[in-house]
Order: structure tokens, then C-alpha cells, then sequence
């Protein structure tokens, strides 16, 4: 461990060089330390990646005593705590079912003094009594990570937080230092209002995450869409999400059958089993991980460098914290979504279904469209979706789909007023899949059996074949000229609204969607992560070889290979190849206990990988 009292005469931005090994503060961090240090309670809203832990970390480093940090989960205490002992800070957690031993031998150290950081639940904070346990030094700071499960309004609420109002009254004096990555201004307000800290400081970055690529699509073909954007992705980790735990198994199943290495997550999977899963998804490299929503909190592995949604998800501010997970190390991250009308059917019966309030139930409606909203936009989606969040982007942001491939409207009136006589003839009782068979004039056992064969909507729509009037009905029911009835198992029905499109007041403007399976040159591309990092061949080959040491000495020690080396410090290793262990300290994520513990090795093997 690091001498604990060698930081005190040191500035903040010594200790991030010596402990960390980072040559610079990103973005806010130095100010929110500086903030912090001097006492002052502290709002962090960054969103996920632009380094929140720092903010903490570093002050409780610099500062006489023991900082308390409240985290939800236990993997993610003990991820945060297994990161700080690699670059030697005397970190540690307490948590209900720890061994009786291991709580023992922590309390022991927390009295002694020798603790910088102390991870605890929210439970065994509200509990009372650690400002006994701690040693002369007192405590420095108390850290409350992931805020936003204190408030009722975000998705994440969680009873526990609630005791933390008493922290304030329990420890006058400490200062408390809130973060999160939840960018809704009524979760900002109850987080101060409900910790008691009005007068804190708030620190708000911006919360584009200019890393992350996105790209939505229509669902065509959903298992061959996918195949091919796994096939970019070979060699790198990633998580797929689908809505329910049936998909989730056979979506598993069938990527294994096709040779992609794939687990699976969801709640209501074996605890050993899915233990087992997560482990593996932060241990190993080159996993998809396919999963419930119930997957994500806790993850804190820096190298995913996709989140692929296969089902709508519940509003914008889901989509953007589960994407969120990709890329936390800055480097290139994809988020990838098919979607269909099923998906707006299906999410429209479970808010119906539900048994909340009228209210709740409006309010889940608007975040639905607005979520739709954002897949159908012709416009720059990273534009689109931190509007949402209230943050202006001037637009083309070049790393959208609707940036580097624009989209094409056109005039869509005479195709609507067809798509809606077809269901006003067939007496709006039917599903989109029969109404299309009518419009194309594809004989089933069911036009016959209906009489629609005989109708003069029958085979009105050859122009356009089964997808096209797909993406057709999607956007009418889009732009609320029909709704679909879920409890008549899908039958689509005429808006008032519709009457103006029949009777040519109103136009139609609709997106030509691309062709729904990718075009040659986006499939044929390689772009592996490593590729697009900007790395030649040559500097590739040496990449993997130090990931392969990196997974070696990870699995000696039974650690994440992210807590050794993020792939930020592995690139730059193979790009500017170190020779001496001096030139390899000024390499920024190289500190002196990481230098010390692990830099022989890599110098080895960069040699070997050079020879
Ligand atoms: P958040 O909690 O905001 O999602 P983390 O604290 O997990 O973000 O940090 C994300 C990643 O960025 C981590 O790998 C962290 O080590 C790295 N990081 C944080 N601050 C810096 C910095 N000043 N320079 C370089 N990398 C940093
Ligand atoms: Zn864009």
C-alpha cells in the first residue's frame, strides 16, 4: 500500500499523476474535487464514463481520515474496491453477508486508521455507529454513488436510500458528495431535497457521449441483423438486450449454434448461474452477454464496446443509460436497435395492463412516443435524444446513422390513403400481417375465407412488398392516423384524424427506410475495435498479444483484466512501445504500484510480441 500520509503535502493534481497514473483531469473533475476538498456538500451529475469515482476517490486520498462510500451493490463495491487496492489505496467494504471473519479483519483496519475508502450498503450506513469504528482521523467525506435510486421518479428507486436523509443529521460536518449519471432535472431535486443538502454545489457536464455511434433500424430480419453487426464485433464484449426472459434463451441459444460465444442474464435465472454469468462478463474478454434489463447496474467494465437492443425499450432515458454502458473508456462503442410496430403494440399493452395510476400511465405513454419519436426522426439522432434531456446539439454530429447515411422522405399520401382503405375495407378488424396479404394480393386460407379476395383494395399494393407496407403501417400508427387494439389481438383501427388523408387535406411525408439487411459495404467492413482505435496491422498484432498477457496475469490473480490496464494504456503501450520501465511511467493509466507490479511483464512482453 501506498504511504497513506505521503499525499497530504501533496496537490490533487500530483496524486491523480502518482496514484492513477493520468496525466490530466477530464472535463469537471478537478473542479468537483477542489470542491469537495474544501468541505462543501457536491451535486455530480456527469453521465456514465466521464470518471465520477475520481471525484471521490481522489479527495478521500488527499484527505485526513476514512471516507464512507454508499453503493447499491455489492459487485460493484467490491469492483471499485478490487480497482483501488491495484493502485495501492487502502480501500475496503462492509456489506450484510460478508464472512464474520472478513467484516472482522476490516473494522479492525477502519480502527486502526489505515482505511482511505470505505464501501458500505446503504443499510449498514443508516445503521449508525461507523464514525465509532473509524479511527482518530474521523471521517473525511461521505459519498452517495448512484443518487438517483434516492428518487421515487427515476426507475431505480431503491427504500433503502431513503434513510440516507439522516446521514446530515447523524454526521454534521462531514461533507456529502451525491453522483449520478440520471440527467432529469426532477431526480436532481429530489436527490437534494431528500439528503438534506440544499446548499450543495452542483456540477453538471455535458451529457453527450461522443464516443458512442448509434444506430436504429427497422426490424426486418432480426436474427441476420444481428449476426452481421456481431460479425464487426468479433473479439470484443458487448450486451444484447431483449424484453423478455423467453428471448433472452432462445437468443442465447441460437448465437451459440452460430458459433458467437454468448451467456445469458435475467432475474429469474438460477443465482449460482447467473453469478456465474456476470463473473464471466467482467473476467473475460470477447463475451456477448444476452440480457434482461435486469442486467446493467453494477457493470463498471470499461471495454464494452456494444449495446444492442433487440426490443424497444421503455423510454429515452432507458435507451440512454443501457446504452450508456458502452465505451466508458472513450474509445469507440456502438449502440445498435432494431424495432418494429410490434414493439409499440407490445409496449403500449403493458403500460394499459398495468396496474399503475391513470397519471402514471399518461406520463409512461408520452416517454413512449417520445422514444419513438426518436427512431422514426429523419434528423441527427445524438441531436435528438440530448434535446430530450434539454441540452442543445447543433446537429450532424457524423457518428449517427442518420448523420453518415441520410434519410430520404418522400411523399408518402397516395401509399397511406391505400394502407388505410385497406384496413377500413377488411372492417378494421384485423392485424397488419392479414391487412398487407390483402394489399400485396397474396392469396391465404384467410383472404378466401374473409371474402377479401373479392375486394377491390386486393392486390392494390403490389407496388411495394411486405416490408415496405410494414414500415408504412409503422409510421401511420407513428403519426397517430391509426391505433392498434391490443385487446383484439392486434387489429388495427382508423383514427378520427385519418378522414383528412382520405379526403387529400393533409399530405403524408414518410422516411424511406434502408434496406432493412445492410448493404455490402458495411458488412464486408473489419472494423474490430482495435481497427477502428486508428491502429495499424502491425500495432494491432502487438495489442492482442499484450490483451492475451493481460488476460494471463488477470486470471493468475483472479481480477478483471480491466483493473490491471485499461485498452486506453494497452494501445497506447503498442503504439509507442515503452522499452524502459521509465518511458512506460510516462504512459498515461501507468502508476508506480501498477508500473511496479506489472510493468516487467509487459515490457517482456512487448519484446516478445516485437521480436
Ligand atoms: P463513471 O462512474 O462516470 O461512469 P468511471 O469513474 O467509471 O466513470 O470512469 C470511467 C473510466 O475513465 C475509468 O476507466 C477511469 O479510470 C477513466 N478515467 C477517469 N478519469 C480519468 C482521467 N482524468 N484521465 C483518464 N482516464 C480517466
Ligand atoms: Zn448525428
Amino acid at each position: 500500500m501506498l504511504d497513506v500520509d505521503s499525499h497530504k503535502r501533496s496537490n490533487p493534481l500530483e496524486v491523480l499523476r502518482r496514484v492513477w497514473g493520468y496525466q490530466e483531469f477530464r472535463g469537471m473533475q478537478g473542479d468537483v474535487v477542489d470542491n469537495v476538498m474544501s468541505g462543501q456538500d457536491t451535486l455530480v451529475l456527469f453521465p456514465t464514463g466521464k470518471g465520477k469515482s475520481l471525484c471521490y476517490q481522489l479527495p478521500a486520498i488527499c484527505l485526513d481520515g476514512t471516507a464512507i462510500v454508499v453503493s447499491p451493490l455489492v459487485a460493484l463495491m467490491r469492483d471499485q474496491v478490487e480497482e483501488l487496492k491495484e493502485l495501492g489505496v487502502a480501500a475496503d467494504a462492509l456489506w450484510s453477508e460478508q464472512p464474520p471473519a472478513e467484516a472482522a479483519d476490516v473494522k479492525r483496519r477502519l480502527r486502526a486508521g489505515e482505511m482511505k475508502l470505505l464501501y458500505v450498503t446503504p443499510e449498514r450506513i443508516a445503521a449508525g455507529g461507523l464514525e465509532a469504528m473509524v479511527g482518530r482521523g474521523g471521517l473525511s467525506l461521505i459519498a452517495v454513488d448512484e443518487a438517483h435510486c434516492i428518487s421515487f421518479w427515476g426507475n431505480n428507486f431503491r427504500k433503502d436510500y431513503l434513510a440516507l436523509g439522516r446521514l446530515k443529521e447523524m454526521y454534521p460536518g462531514v461533507p456529502i458528495v451525491a453522483l449520478t449519471a440520471t440527467a432529469d432535472p426532477h431526480t436532481q431535486k429530489d436527490i437534494v431535497k431528500l439528503l438534506n443538502i440544499p446548499h450543495a454545489e452542483v456540477f453538471v457536464d455535458s451529457f453527450d457521449r461522443k464516443n458512442i455511434s448509434y444506430e436504429i433500424l427497422p426490424r426486418s430480419n432480426p436474427r441476420g441483423q444481428l449476426l452481421d453487426f456481431l460479425k464487426r464485433h468479433e473479439g470484443e464484449s458487448g450486451i444484447v438486450y431483449c424484453l423478455s426472459r423467453k428471448k433472452v434463451e432462445e437468443t442465447v441459444e441460437w448465437l451459440n449454434e452460430s458459433g458467437i460465444r454468448a451467456k445469458h442474464y435475467h432475474a429469474r435465472l438460477d443465482p449460482a448461474v447467473k453469478a456465474a454469468n456476470q463473473d464471466a462478463f467482467r473476467l473475460e474478454e470477447g463475451l456477448c452477454l444476452v440480457a434482461t434489463v435486469a442486467f446493467g447496474m453494477g457493470i463498471n467494465k470499461p471495454n464494452v464496446r456494444y449495446v444492442v437492443h433487440l426490443d424497444l425499450p421503455s423510454s429515452i432515458e432507458s435507451y440512454y443509460q443501457e446504452t450508456g454502458r458502452a465505451g466508458r473508456d472513450g474509445l469507440p462503442a456502438e449502440a445498435f436497435m432494431v424495432f418494429g410496430m410490434q414493439d409499440i403494440v407490445q409496449r403500449s399493452r403493458m403500460i394499459d395492463e398495468g396496474d399503475a395510476s391513470d397519471q402514471i400511465k399518461r406520463i409512461e405513454r408520452a416517454k413512449l412516443n417520445a422514444l419513438v419519436g426518436i427512431c422514426e426522426t429523419t434528423a441527427c439522432r445524438r441531436q435528438a435524444i440530448l434535446g430530450h434531456f434539454g441540452e442543445q446539439h447543433p446537429g450532424r454530429c457524423g457518428n449517427c446513422d442518420t448523420c453518415t447515411k441520410p434519410i430520404e422522405t418522400w411523399d408518402g399520401t397516395e401509399a397511406a390513403i391505400k394502407a388505410l382503405a385497406a384496413i377500413y375495407r377488411t372492417g378494421e378488424r384485423f392485424g397488419v400481417g392479414h391487412v398487407i396479404d390483402v394489399l400485396i394480393g397474396k392469396l391465404t386460407e384467410k383472404t378466401k375465407r374473409f371474402g377479401h379476395a373479392e375486394l377491390a383494395v386486393f392486390g392494390a399494393g403490389k407496388e411495394f412488398n411486405a416490408p415496405s407496407w410494414q414500415s408504412i403501417y409503422r409510421q401511420l400508427l407513428t403519426l397517430n392516423l391509426i391505433r392498434v387494439e391490443h385487446d383484439e389481438f392486434g387489429a388495427m383501427k382508423l383514427q378520427e384524424s385519418a378522414g383528412a388523408v382520405f379526403k387529400k387535406e393533409r399530405s403524408v411525408t414518410l422516411r424511406r427506410d434502408r434496406s432493412v439487411t445492410r448493404g455490402a459495404k458495411r458488412s464486408s467492413e473489419t472494423s474490430s475495435y482495435s481497427s477502428r482505435s486508428g491502429l495499424s496491422a502491425d500495432d494491432r498484432e502487438v495489442f492482442e498479444s499484450l490483451r492475451q498477457e493481460r488476460l494471463a496475469i488477470a486470471k493468475e490473480l483472479g481480477v478483471a483484466p480491466y483493473v490491471i490496464f485499461p485498452d486506453t494504456t494497452l494501445i497506447a503501450f503498442a503504439t509507442s512501445r515503452p522499452s524502459t520501465l521509465d518511458e512506460m511511467l510516462e504512459i498515461s493509466g501507468v502508476g508506480p504500484t501498477k508500473l511496479d507490479r506489472y510493468g516487467a511483464r509487459f515490457l517482456d512482453a512487448l519484446e516478445v510480441a516485437l521480436r
